[in-house]
């Protein structure tokens, strides 16, 4: 059955390189949901991935060329282009990746917010003038862009981490090269129609499916691409940064998190639970700042997991398109058993099912939404991020051992604690060795903050004015002779 679109032309088989859908379609897109095939799109490879750099550099030399008011006023369309499509792009989204339908409008408009902030600053990329250093010279800083960027982005925010890295991109005058994840090729494939649409020209964003290995590798070693930007996991970033070393590349990597969340004592526990609803159910618990350790202070642990299991014992379950569902299916039978591993090892080890535990009964996909308390340091889920709907609960006893827990990760994206204290706040969010603290909130996503790890969590900033850095070449201009 196809999809209820309202506008089917958003549903795309083809590739978009140089204002044009080229290419046979034959690899399928499967719904998590209910294993069926909804679309299918081209395997291209490093030939293809060549030619899309071809035509984002010749577009790179007239689209740099324009004024930012241009540039802003092109990406304002598509920003109102993707608002006024949100209910068919969230249906490809749910179709494809399986978060539920009001999730997947969510995303929809996240990922709008970082088109229209970016349309808004494209006009605000200033250079400097430096007092100079001797008097017949003068000091001119000079912002360019980069020159063609390349993009390889995951499924589990299929929109989203396309907006956030090409809106800053094509603001500043780049041009780029994208290729989605193999899961959700199709919500890529209807921005790309309708930035068509937005009227943003030809060759200025170019997205291919296909052999995700050389089509990296011909875009990290190709000497025209100026800088690689990635979500995904931390081996395949690695990979990137290493290829990406021969042709010396920036790159912008957002990597695994292993996310701490931590409740003290003096924490208003109410907020706390919400907090961690959100924090980790969200799209399933697949995301890199999912909380993926809950750490509670003795004295509250019980009030926490209490409060926290009957919350997660009333989410219901099913495919995302159906009304009242919070929790879809993972995205594919692996993601299941690794949540699956994970209970496994904890229970071997002592944990104590508090909810779920188990596959769902609706099978496939589905697993039921748990929480296990009496975790510790030797379990799997301590080292592992699950990428998956288990909430793992330690307890523990001092504010400095709360800290060197969370810590103890070679990860460092999102961290979160709930605390009332002012002095406790300061030191907790000061000594926490992660790109993004969460304070009394679940939440550290949005377009106007930056987002972005240390550690082996990744490199850059993605969002915010921090976001434009990556696009941008700082030239000198040193005036001598005056
Ligand atoms: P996951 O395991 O969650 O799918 P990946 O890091 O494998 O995470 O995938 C993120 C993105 O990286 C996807 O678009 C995927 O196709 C791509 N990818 C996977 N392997 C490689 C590779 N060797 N080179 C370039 N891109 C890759």
């Amino acid at each position: 059955t196809p999809l209820p679109l309202k506008d089917p032309s958003l549903l795309k088989s083809q590739c978009y390189v140089n204002g044009e859908w080229v290419g046979t379609p034959v690899d399928p897109v499967i719904n998590p949901a209910t294993g069926q095939t909804i679309g299918h799109v081209p395997r291209f490879g490093a030939k293809e991935a060549a030619e899309a750099v071809e035509h984002a550099d010749k577009a790179f030399r007239l689209w740099s060329k324009k004024t930012a008011k241009e540039r802003s006023n092109l990406l304002r369309k598509w920003f109102d282009l993707m608002i006024a499509n949100t209910d068919d792009l969230g249906l490809i989204m749910t179709a494809e990746q399986g978060k539920p339908l009001a999730e997947a409008k969510g995303e929809v408009a996240y990922a709008a917010s970082f088109v229209e902030f970016f349309a808004e600053e494209a006009r605000r990329v200033y250079g400097d003038i430096i007092p100079q250093h001797r008097p017949d010279h003068r000091i001119l800083v000079h912002k360019q862009p980069i020159g063609v960027c390349a993009a390889i982005t995951p499924w589990n925010f299929p929109a989203a981490m396309i907006t956030r890295k090409c809106s800053p991109a094509i603001a500043v005058g780049c041009t780029m090269v994208v290729k989605p994840a193999p899961e959700t090729p199709l919500t890529a494939l209807a921005l790309a129609e309708l930035a068509h649409r937005a009227g943003i020209p030809a060759g200025v964003i170019n997205i291919i499916t296909g052999d995700a290995a050389p089509i990296g590798k011909t875009w990290c070693e190709h000497p025209t691409v100026r800088f690689v930007g990635f979500t995904g996991s931390t081996p395949v970033g690695k990979l990137l940064m290493a290829q990406a070393a021969s042709t010396v590349k920036r790159v912008g990597l957002e990597l695994g998190g292993n996310a701490p969340f931590i409740v003290f004592d003096d924490a208003d526990i109410d907020a706390a639970v919400e907090g961690a609803m959100v924090s980790k159910y969200r799209n399933m618990g697949q995301t890199c700042v999912c909380a993926n350790r809950i750490f509670v202070q003795e004295s509250v642990h019980d009030a926490f997991v209490e409060k926290f299991t009957a919350r997660v014992k009333a989410l219901k379950v099913g495919n995302g398109v159906e009304p009242g569902i919070d929790q879809g299916p993972l995205i594919k039978p692996a993601a299941v058993d690794k949540v699956e591993a994970h209970v496994k090892d904890a229970l071997s080890k002592g944990a104590k099912v508090e909810t779920g535990g188990k596959r769902s009964e609706l099978g496939h996909t589905f697993f039921e939404p748990t929480v296990l308390s009496g975790v510790t340091t030797d379990m799997l889920v301590t080292r592992e991020e699950t990428f998956g709907p288990l909430a793992p609960i330690y307890r523990f006893k001092t504010e400095e051992e709360a800290i060197q827990l969370a810590n103890a990760t070679q990860f460092g994206l999102a961290s979160y604690f709930y605390g009332r204290d002012i002095g406790r706040i300061f030191r907790v969010a000061e000594a926490l060795e992660y790109g993004m603290v969460g304070i009394n909130t679940g939440l550290v996503g949005t377009d106007v903050a930056p987002f972005g790890g240390v550690k082996e969590s990744g490199l850059g900033r993605e969002g915010s004015h921090y976001g434009l850095d990556e696009f941008i070449e700082i030239k000198l201009m040193m005036l001598g002779g005056i």
